[in-house]
């Protein structure tokens, strides 16, 4: 059973943004805003750090309330169908693969929210899309592919 994850083009883009100028820099992050599709999902675009976050050399910590205002704007505006669908963050010094913590606080993130969630991961070398599920989290903490793309973004599985 796949996941396929359709990412509009303006997240593609911002993630390609950072991959060219995270290097050098405290972390940054923020949370993914999508749609649940049936078993797919969309993610249609993302926030970016604020002033109150907590930015250091190895962790970010997202407590700038504009990410939750993000949300619940798009949330509005969306008739409830787009919300909080996961997260990214950077890796300025590292590679786009996921931490031992950041494997763990995925994992639980996922077991608390109970559906599937999206995680990007952003270094000077590029940036990786990864997804978990609440009962399959290890089966799923594989890089996703990038695959066709079309009008409105390209579909990853
Ligand atoms: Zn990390």
């Amino acid at each position: 059973m796949t996941l396929r994850v359709l990412v509009y083009h303006a997240v593609c883009e911002e993630l390609d943004r950072l991959v060219g100028v995270c290097r050098g820099q405290p972390e940054a992050g923020g949370i993914l805003l999508g749609a649940y599709r049936g078993r797919d999902m969309e993610l249609t675009a993302m926030t970016h750090p604020g002033p109150k976050d907590d930015r250091q050399a190895f962790s970010f910590g997202r407590s700038d309330p504009l990410h939750q205002r993000a949300h619940d704007l798009a949330w509005t505006a969306s008739d409830g169908t787009v919300g909080y669908a996961g997260e990214w963050h950077t890796h300025p010094l590292g590679g786009p693969t996921p931490s031992s913590i950041d494997i763990r606080t995925w994992r639980s993130e996922v077991k608390r929210v109970g559906r599937p969630m999206a995680f990007a991961v952003a270094a000077p070398s590029g940036w990786g899309l990864f997804v978990v599920r609440p009962r399959f989290a290890w089966s799923t903490r594989a890089r996703l592919k990038p695959g066709l793309a079309g009008r409105v973004g390209t579909i990853f599985s």
